[in-house]
């Protein structure tokens, strides 16, 4: 249930009104808008007179939300979340460029690839420190001291960095991380996802391998209900009928997750083909398609690269596609 006030409404009726639907066994999620307030209702609302509700003289209109979300949900929040991603906008307008190998190797290597991409014009350094990989016999990344490594980069370049959270005992680790990743087989890790729901980091939830929009948006939600409202969504590609590339990019994800959420959709086009040649067209078909950010993978020397070396641009490939996602970005908010 969503119950729209009248614009310019004082705030001690306002508050009036919230401590009484507490009082009703209510939680009141407030989205204080630039001309009007929401409040969104959390709980069962049946025994609650709605009518009485909506006949008060503050009251604009009541409305069912009958989607099984509520705090992602756009009805709730009208306007876009913005999400500091260590102080880095994403969301409402900004756009952000992620970018950064598979997996931190080597100092050498991160913080090579960090310069590289901030001079292309990245906004965000991405790098995982734990892997979560399909063969237990491959490298699973450096753990802390892939993090350490990453600080490394960040204090060279100052570009904040996302990186991923397999298992909630290894948060401490993750004190001064900028963004925390949760990766697409993690995404319905519910005990993960509910801790998440207690710290105050950004989260960038990716799209499960074969879930829907809705189950992602519940994920969101497990986060959310917790009290961190800061989750970036990220479409990166599901499970279909694809025989040539590793997933299939679904990007009509980002339009519809863009009417159905306030949050920031970004899209990862590199996990989602698995080859370096297709990532460019597939980021600016996600630039054109309304994405809050691109999420790709860059490496120095795809080569020789520890995982995921084949869906890896190489820096000079970056900056070309940076420069035309800029063009791109240019047509869509025109
Ligand atoms: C990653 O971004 O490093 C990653 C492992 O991606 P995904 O969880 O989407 O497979
Ligand atoms: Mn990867």
């Amino acid at each position: 249930m969503i119950v729209v006030l009248k614009p310019g409404v004082a705030r001690e009726k306002k508050e009036g009104l919230i401590q009484w639907l507490e009082r009703q066994g209510l939680q009141v999620h407030v989205s204080d808008g630039q001309f009007q307030t929401v409040l969104g209702l959390i709980g069962d609302a049946a025994h609650v007179d709605m009518d009485l509700v909506g006949s008060l003289e503050i009251v604009d209109k009541v409305s069912r939300v009958t989607e099984p979300f509520k705090c992602c949900n756009r009805k709730f929040h009208p306007e876009d979340l913005v999400v500091s991603a260590g102080g880095v906008p994403v969301g409402g307008g900004h756009f952000a460029m992620i970018a950064g190998p598979c997996s931190v190797e080597t100092e050498e290597q991160i913080v090579g690839v960090a310069k590289a991409v901030k001079a292309a014009g990245a906004d965000l350094l991405r790098g995982g420190a734990f892997k979560p990989r399909t063969s237990p016999y491959d490298f699973s990344g450096l753990k802390a001291e892939g993090l350490e490594l990453l600080r490394v980069a960040r204090a060279e370049t100052g570009l904040p960095f996302v990186t991923e959270l397999m298992d909630i005992r290894d948060l401490e680790l993750f004190a001064d991380v900028d963004v925390i990743q949760v990766g697409a087989r993690n995404m319905q890790n519910f005990d993960l996802l509910r801790e998440l729901g207690h710290c105050d980091k950004p989260v960038l939830l990716k799209r499960g391998l074969a879930n829907t929009l809705r189950e992602l948006l519940m994920s969101a939600e497990y986060v959310m209900s917790g009290g961190n409202e800061q989750v970036i969504l990220c479409e990166r590609g599901i499970r279909s009928f694809a025989d040539y590339t590793r997933n299939t990019l679904d990007l009509s994800a980002v339009p519809m997750l863009h009417e159905l959420s306030h949050l920031p959709v970004i899209v990862d086009p590199s996990h989602a083909t698995g080859l370096a040649r297709l990532v460019p067209p597939m980021a600016l078909a996600a630039v054109a398609a309304g994405a809050d950010g691109v999420m790709v993978e860059v490496h120095n020397d795809p080569l020789n690269a520890l995982c995921d070396g084949a869906q890896a641009l190489r820096p000079e490939e970056y900056e070309k596609l940076a420069a035309k996602v800029r063009e791109i970005r240019k047509v869509v908010t025109a």
